[in-house]
């Protein structure tokens, strides 16, 4: 929740932001609340003090012999004690509302964020390599996937449901091979590995910002009232939860999970093969660092790097997109997406997102540390992709096949899955 103190000062802004990011918020209506709860807890206040006066009146009327009057006050506390507690339930409501508003306020969006509505309105800010052009009918992943059974839907729909799969032999190794090299690409960079929960309680969700908007995204194990992840950074982010941190150099995370989507709202869309499934690996990277806007930038540029060096050790061509406000989430200040080129949609698909959320999360999440001056302040956290997989394969498969079908596997990848060098189709 942002400080209230900064909603007050830039509540236009913040009624823009909202609008842009299209949340239903008036900012307006949490003030009056907000108005409301503090001048209730101030009536509140003085009930409490009125009612241990006169408490104490009672006391003194008793010990002096004056029953009569004792008798008056008792009569009045009992009227104070009914106001009171008349006060502190309107008190109790107007934090409720209050509170479900202020959760549904966005963080800023920085300056350069372009205007738009949707993901159509992203501007492209960078590309590297040439989609390739066949002279031949290239195959889609699901094509190339039966040919060298490395991929079965139909059972994963058998036993799972719709938008489900299974990664089969070949298949299976290449999606954990292009995990593992993107683990071992971020150890390399001082990233700490952690393996993590992913079953975890609704306030991790609510405090790294997933919640309340991201709810029926998520599945819930509804008996143990927890939640599956949709990925790591809610576990990454909340590992410091209720903590001052030592932030002398900024602290990498990386993990390796499965995540879990609903996709509610995404009825009819990219149903076709692994595009978009239930059920995916990612291997993500998150990042606390000082409240500085200035190093906050220089760590997003850092994660984006770190997503384009993998695109490049798979030999995939791919653009960076600078996501406009109507794309971006609630705690979102700056994104960057990075889409990579898949021959079957012939156009460039979301493989990537890297955000910066200056001390949103924190704030929630109650991870401050001590700046220069000895002050406790919230610190500042970011989080891309690395590699999500089965996505990454219909790149990985398309691009990189022949005409007779078989699949060249990239230089970088060779030592992940026994040196093969290329999927011959049997
Ligand atoms: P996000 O955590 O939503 O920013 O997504 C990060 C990456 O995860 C995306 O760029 C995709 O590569 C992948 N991804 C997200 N949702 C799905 C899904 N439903 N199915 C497969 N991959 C997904």
């Amino acid at each position: 929740m942002l400080d209230i103190k900064f909603i007050r000062q830039h509540r236009e802004m913040l009624q823009t932001v909202a609008d842009g990011k299209g949340i239903t918020l008036s900012i307006d209506e949490l003030l009056r609340w907000d108005e409301r709860r503090r001048k209730l807890l101030q009536e509140a206040e003085a009930l409490r003090q009125e009612r241990n006066v006169h408490s104490r009146d009672i006391g003194r009327l008793i010990g002096e012999g004056n029953r009569e009057a004792a008798e008056q006050v008792r009569q009045d506390v009992q009227e104070t004690i009914r106001r009171l507690s008349q006060v502190e339930a309107e008190l109790a409501e107007a934090e409720r509302q209050f509170t479900l508003l202020a959760m549904r306020v966005p963080n800023p969006v920085s300056p350069d964020t372009p205007a738009g509505r949707s993901d159509q309105d992203n501007v492209e800010v960078k590309r590297f390599g040439e989609p390739p052009v066949f002279d031949f009918a290239a195959k889609d992943h699901v094509a190339l996937g039966e040919l060298h059974d490395l991929i079965d839907i139909p059972r994963g729909v058998k036993t799972a449901g719709t938008r489900n799969y299974y990664l089969k032999g070949a298949g299976a190794l290449l999606h954990r091979a292009v995990q593992q090299l993107a683990l071992d690409l971020l150890i390399g960079k001082g990233f700490t590995l952690l393996e993590v929960p992913l079953l975890v309680r609704t306030e991790a969700l609510t405090h790294t910002g997933f919640f309340p908007f991201g709810e029926e995204q998520t599945f819930r194990i509804a008996e143990e009232n927890k939640w599956l992840v949709g990925t790591s950074e809610v576990p990454l982010v909340s590992y410091h939860a209720d903590e001052v941190i030592e932030l002398s150099e900024p602290r990498k995370y990386a993990a390796v999970s499965q995540c879990f989507r609903n996709e509610i709202g995404s009825a009819g869309r990219d149903v076709h093969g692994l595009y978009r499934v239930h059920q995916f690996a990612k291997v993500e990277q998150v990042i606390l660092c000082e409240a500085s806007l200035e190093q906050s930038d220089r760590m997003l540029h850092e994660i984006t790097g770190h997503a384009e060096e993998l695109l490049q050790l798979l030999e995939l061509p791919y653009r960076v997109m600078s996501v406009c406000i109507g794309d971006m989430s609630q705690k979102t200040y700056k994104q960057f997406d990075i889409e990579t080129w898949m021959p079957s949609r012939q156009a460039y698909g979301e493989t990537h997102s890297s955000s910066a959320l200056l001390d949103f999360q924190a704030r929630r999440s109650n991870i401050r540390y001590r700046d220069a001056e000895g002050k406790l302040t919230y610190c500042h956290t970011l989080n891309n992709t690395a590699v999500a997989s089965p996505r990454i394969l219909i790149p990985l498969l398309e691009t990189h096949q022949e005409e007779d079908g078989s699949i060249r596997i990239p230089h970088a990848l060779r030592p992940y899955i026994n040196g093969l060098e290329r999927l011959v189709a049997q």
